[in-house]
C-alpha cells in the first residue's frame, strides 16, 4: 500500500509516548489513568471528517470508523490496546493502534473509500497490571455478559473500574455510545512480538498462526512438622524435600520431551512454618504449563500427575487447576488474505506461533481473525527499552493496509 507514510507513523508513534513517557525511554500509562485519558482524547482528533465516526461502549473500548459504501456490511476491524505496564516500552499495544489509524490515513491519501467500513478499537486494560484480569475491554466485547463481574474489580488504591470507565466515557465526549460487542467481519492485530525469535532469524513479518494456550496448577504438599534437632532422617516426613525432589523431577521429564514449543513454570514456592528449626510440614507451589497444541498441554497434565505421584515419598499431595486456556488457532482465510498481504511487501517474512496473550485471543472468540507481528530487538518487552527497527515498523503498517482492504472490499 503505497500510501502508508512512514514519517507519519513514526511522528504519530512518537507523540503517543509522550503521554506517560519517562526520560529512560520507558512509557508509564496505566488503564484508563489520567494520562491513558489524555491520549485517548488526542487519538480522537487524528481523525475528522465526514467519512469517521468515533464510538466508546460500556466497557470504554474507544473505536473509530471509517465508514464504507455500503452501511450495511460488518466492518472490518483492527487495533489493539494503549495501556502499559507501570514501567512499560512504547510500542506494546501502541503500534497496532497507531498503525491501524496510519492506514486510514492512507485511505485517506489515496482517495479510496472501501466498501466495508474499517474499524480501530482501543481495547480498555489489556495490560491487567492496573485492574485484573488484564484485555477486560476485548473479552467483554466478544462476551458483554463478563462486564458485570469486572465493573467492581479495585484498583490498588481502591478506585472501582466502574469509577475509572466513567471517567473514560466522559473524557471522550465527541464519541458516541455504542452497544458492547457488535458483529465485526474479521481482526486483524498488529503488535510487537515481544521476544526474539524474529529478529534471531532476520525476519521483517511474522505472521501469527496461534496463541499458545495455557493451564496453571497448585500443588500442595502436606508432611509432618517435628524438631530438626530430634527428628531421625528416616522418620520424617519433610513437605519441603518432597516438593523440591518433585520441582525438579518435573524440570526433567519436561526437558526429556525435547518440545522447543513447550514452556513450564514454578514461579512461586511457599513454605510453612518457614522455620529455620523445624521439618516443613506444607508446601504449596504453582506450575504453569503453555503450549500451542492442545493435546500437548493434555500430555503435560498427565505428566504433571504422573511426577507427583512417583516423588510423593511419604508425604501426601493434592494438585488444583486453577485456570486453563486451549490454544487459538487463527482463520485460515484470513491468514490467506494476510499472507498474501506480506509477501507483496517484500519483506523477510516467517510463521509463529504467540507465546503472550493478546486482544486478538478474545476477538477470535467472535469473528475470523489473524494477527501480524514485527520483531523486538533483542526480544525485549515490557521495559523501557522496548524497540523496534523504523523499517519494520513500517512495512508492518504496509502489509496491515493491505490485508485490510483486501478484507473490506471482499
Ligand atoms: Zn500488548
Amino acid at each position: 500500500m503505497a500510501h502508508v507514510q512512514g514519517e507519519r507513523l513514526i511522528q504519530m508513534q512518537r507523540r503517543l509516548a509522550d503521554f506517560g513517557g519517562r526520560s529512560d525511554g520507558g512509557v508509564s500509562r496505566e488503564a484508563l489513568s489520567t494520562t491513558e485519558l489524555a491520549a485517548r482524547q488526542w487519538l480522537c482528533g487524528l481523525c475528522t471528517g465526514a467519512l469517521y465516526q468515533w464510538y466508546i461502549d460500556d466497557a470504554a473500548n474507544l473505536i473509530v470508523r471509517r465508514h464504507g459504501t455500503d452501511p450495511d456490511l460488518a466492518p472490518v476491524m483492527t487495533g489493539s490496546h494503549i495501556d502499559t505496564q507501570p514501567i512499560g516500552g512504547w510500542l506494546d499495544g501502541a503500534y497496532g493502534v497507531i498503525a491501524g489509524l496510519e492506514v486510514l490515513h492512507a485511505l485517506d491519501d489515496a482517495g479510496i473509500q472501501t466498501r466495508r467500513a474499517i474499524e480501530v478499537a482501543i481495547w480498555t486494560n489489556e495490560e491487567g497490571s492496573r485492574f485484573s484480569p488484564g484485555a477486560m475491554g476485548s473479552s467483554a466485547f466478544s462476551d458483554p455478559t463478563r462486564l458485570q463481574s469486572f465493573l467492581a474489580v479495585q484498583d490498588a488504591q481502591g478506585q472501582r473500574f466502574e469509577s475509572a470507565r466513567n471517567a473514560a466515557l466522559q473524557a471522550t465526549p465527541t464519541a458516541q455510545r455504542i452497544k458492547l460487542g457488535h458483529p465485526v467481519h474479521a481482526y486483524i492485530e498488529a503488535h510487537i512480538e515481544q521476544g526474539p525469535v524474529m529478529e534471531c532469524g532476520g525476519y521483517s513479518l511474522g505472521i501469527v498462526t496461534v496463541i499458545q494456550g495455557v493451564r496453571w496448577y497448585e500443588v500442595t504438599v502436606h508432611g509432618n512438622s517435628a524438631h530438626a534437632g530430634t527428628t531421625p532422617l528416616a522418620t520424617r516426613e519433610d513437605a519441603l524435600l518432597t516438593a523440591a525432589t518433585m520441582v525438579s523431577h518435573l524440570g526433567a521429564a519436561a526437558a526429556a520431551r525435547h518440545d522447543d514449543a513447550l514452556r513450564w513454570t514454578v514461579g512461586r514456592f511457599e513454605v510453612a512454618p518457614g522455620s529455620i528449626n523445624t521439618i516443613a510440614d506444607r508446601v504449596t507451589f504453582s506450575v504453569d504449563v503453555r503450549h500451542p497444541q492442545e493435546s500437548e498441554l493434555s500430555a503435560m497434565h498427565a505428566l504433571l500427575h504422573r511426577v507427583l505421584e512417583q516423588n510423593q515419598g511419604a508425604c501426601t499431595y493434592e494438585v488444583r487447576a486453577l485456570m486453563q486456556r486451549a490454544p487459538t488457532a487463527f482463520d485460515a482465510q484470513v491468514l490467506a488474505i494476510l499472507e498474501s498481504a506480506v509477501l507483496a511487501t517484500q519483506a523477510p517474512h516467517c510463521h509463529l506461533g504467540s507465546g503472550a496473550f493478546h486482544d486478538a485471543m478474545y476477538l477470535a472468540d467472535c469473528c475470523p481473525t489473524a494477527m501480524l507481528f514485527v520483531p523486538s530487538k533483542k526480544g525485549i518487552s515490557h521495559n523501557a527499552a522496548e524497540d523496534t527497527l523504523i523499517s519494520d515498523l513500517v512495512e508492518g503498517a504496509r502489509a496491515l493496509a493491505a490485508a485490510l482492504v483486501a478484507l473490506a472490499d471482499a
